[in-house]
């Protein structure tokens, strides 16, 4: 379809005299391009991504809903292991879904474990089988609106200008939840309950279609510009039109940030690629409106759509800095110790008071160790403590009060004024947590105090307390994600708040020095009133030095030293489990593969969910 010529002036250095005869028509303005389709394929897409997210909200409320009620009809009823029985009991529809699409790796049991080229060289990790099923959705539509839908009877010319109006709008269109999923504070986080982890596997596709989307349109104008003009017309274009070299800037800037975003770079060197990555995506934000506005192109709505989204991410960010750390009576201080096994553990005092839920995580900001870097850590531990001096947890222990049972106030009343610490653990990498473990092992007494800030919270989205058993599997440093839970469940098992009746924590650490990074917090819930009729610990030591195995005089702790058995440990425990069962995994890429593949051999003998948290994107 040939739309009437437009007025506009300004897109290229077209020549008045161009008519549809001549090719030159076809190298500028929306000359060729057929934007009554191109609407309709932008609605496809906007409906297709509606759709999926009304999928997975109606989902998410279904499955809360249903976890909501077990908890509701066990608290009132005796929540004896007769009554859970009954919700213990998988349906073939359901444990056969989660097998084999849910909880599904793509193939057979590879999803976190990165893929090597060599000991040094990985090139990313594969999707689950839920996620294949969504981006292949989504970029099957965008091949076909971009290709096979095209008129092909037309002469070359014409179909060259369709092609290039076809992907250039459906560049932009895409560029709107490009931007929406790049965002920490993405709505639909807390909306789906789905980690920003997913969304970001989602972004990368997203960003390489539009990347490749951009490509492909540029490409559509040079071939029409040059067997118009030649190069030379190309040349010119690039000098007298603005519209061009926006364009071209824009175009220039989407590849290189395909270029840089693959794994091995991305991982290789990710603070660069950090700032490299958000200083390109600025410029094409800018270029891109650029472009549209010099001729206020019909996609404009949507480019101002994709800015404000990731202003307000920002906005929303600089906000949570200032609101947690300033206070008109306080700074956020930070103390950082060095611990043997190669870790810090980094506790903040926070300007306000805070609640935290398990499983959240934070972003932290050293300016004197990493200038303006923010690095994401889950929260290990938390308590309140009287200015006086005291955690007050312990207290309302002794009082009888779950911690977090008392609002702010009422514990300012009984106790005084309060501070929140908070604290994380970190182990040492190559960056910025390898500059903070060096300097703080090189101080005195191994502890430093510096200025620091905190973002956050964010994620922990998942409650646990509607599972009569929780199996919580933790690798290495990924039992800070693991700690908080266990704390919550036992807090509310005393106050007969959930359904839990059983948890086990099994955490596999190198080395016995590593086992003494939870050291206080494990002994606070070992002490913990109650604690020994639901909790099990396992820790399974892989390079001890001598031989370490210890089991408690109530059998409720014990340290075995080598790997664990994940399937044979899946197996007892579901053949011992009360009720539902919750499954929560955090550690390494293949230790949380391996986790996943045990739960899914058990799925049919059991109603279970399975939870897992990745710290590395
Ligand atoms: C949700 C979440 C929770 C986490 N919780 C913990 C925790 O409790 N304890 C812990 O020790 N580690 C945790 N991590 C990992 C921690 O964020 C990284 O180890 C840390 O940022 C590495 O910093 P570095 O400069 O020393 O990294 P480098 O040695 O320079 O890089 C190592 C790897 O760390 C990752 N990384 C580096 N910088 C960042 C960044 N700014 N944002 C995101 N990833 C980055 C990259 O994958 C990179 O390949 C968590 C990660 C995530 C995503």
């Amino acid at each position: 379809m040939i739309l009437p010529r437009a007025s506009h002036t300004t897109w290229d250095a077209q020549d008045p005299n161009d008519t549809p005869d001549d090719i030159n028509f076809y190298t500028w303005g929306l000359n060729g391009v057929n934007q009554w389709w191109n609407d309709e394929f932008s609605k496809g897409l906007f409906t297709t991504s509606c759709i999926l997210v009304l999928f997975f909200f109606a989902v998410r409320i279904s499955m809360d809903a249903m976890r909501h009620l077990r908890l509701l009809v066990l608290m009132s009823t005796d929540n004896s292991q007769r009554s859970q029985r009954y919700w213990s009991r998988p349906s073939p529809f359901s444990w056969k879904m989660k097998k084999y699409l849910w909880f599904a790796p793509i193939w057979k049991h590879r999803h976190n474990t990165e893929i090597q080229l060599s000991k040094a060289i990985t090139i990313g990790t594969l999707p689950t089988r839920l996620h294949a099923v969504i981006l292949g959705i989504y970029v099957i539509s965008n091949v076909i609106y971009c290709t096979l839908l095209l008129d092909y009877s037309k002469p070359k010319r014409e179909l060259v200008a369709e092609f290039r109006g076809r992907t250039g709008v459906l560049a932009v269109v895409n560029m709107v939840p490009l931007f929406l999923l790049a965002g920490r504070n993405n709505i639909l986080i807390p909306l789906l309950k789905i980690s920003f982890d997913t969304y970001n596997i989602i972004h990368r596709c997203l960003g390489r279609l539009a990347a490749l989307q951009s490509v492909a349109h540029t490409a559509a104008w040079l071939i029409n510009k040059v067997d118009a003009q030649g190069f030379e017309g190309v040349k010119k274009s690039l000098v007298e039109s603005e519209f061009i070299l926006y364009g071209m800037i824009a175009v220039a800037a989407f590849a290189l940030i395909f270029v840089i975003t693959p794994s091995p770079v991305r991982h290789a060197f990710y603070e660069t690629f950090l700032v490299l990555h958000i200083g390109l995506a600025i410029l094409i934000l800018y270029t891109v409106w650029m472009h549209l506005k010099i001729d206020n192109l019909p996609q404009l709505p949507y480019i101002i759509l994709a800015i404000a989204f990731w202003s307000l991410d920002r906005f929303i960010r600089l906000v949570r800095v200032f609101y947690r750390n300033i206070s008109t009576k306080s700074m956020t201080k930070v103390k950082v110790e060095a611990l043997d096994g190669d870790a810090c553990r980094v506790t903040f005092e926070l300007a306000r008071p805070w609640t935290f839920k398990p499983g959240q995580h934070v972003y932290i900001y050293f300016p004197t160790v990493s200038y303006w870097q923010s690095h994401p850590f889950s929260l290990a531990w938390s308590s309140n403590v009287s200015k006086q001096g005291g955690v007050i947890q312990n207290k309302l222990h002794e009082e009888g009060y779950a911690s977090g049972d008392l609002p702010i106030d009422e514990k300012n009343a009984t106790i005084g004024p309060t501070t929140t610490q908070m604290s994380l653990l970190v182990a040492r990498r190559e960056g910025m947590t390898k500059t903070l473990y060096e300097k703080a092992n090189a101080a005195p007494n191994r502890t430093i105090t510096l200025r620091g800030f905190v973002e956050g919270p964010y994620g922990g989205m998942h409650q646990l307390e509607s599972y009569g058993t929780t199996l919580l599997f933790a690798g290495g440093i990924g039992i800070t994600h693991q700690l908080g839970y266990v704390r919550q469940l036992i807090e509310k098992y005393q106050a007969g708040a959930c359904a839990t009746r059983k948890i086990t924590l099994i955490w596999v650490v190198k080395t016995t020095d590593q086992v003494k990074w939870i050291e206080p917090y494990m002994r606070e819930i070992l002490s913990m009133d109650k604690r020994r009729e639901v909790l099990k610990v396992l820790v399974y030591i892989t390079r001890p030095k001598a031989d370490i195995t210890q089991v408690s005089p109530t059998g409720s702790v014990e340290l075995r030293p080598g790997r664990p058995n994940f399937d044979q440990i899946m197996d007892t425990e579901v053949a011992e489990s009360i009720g539902t069962v919750a499954a929560t995994v955090c550690g390494p890429g293949p230790f949380q593969d391996s986790v996943r593949a045990a739960v899914r051999n058990q799925l049919h003998r059991v109603e279970m969910d399975f939870y897992e948290e990745s710290f590395t994107w």
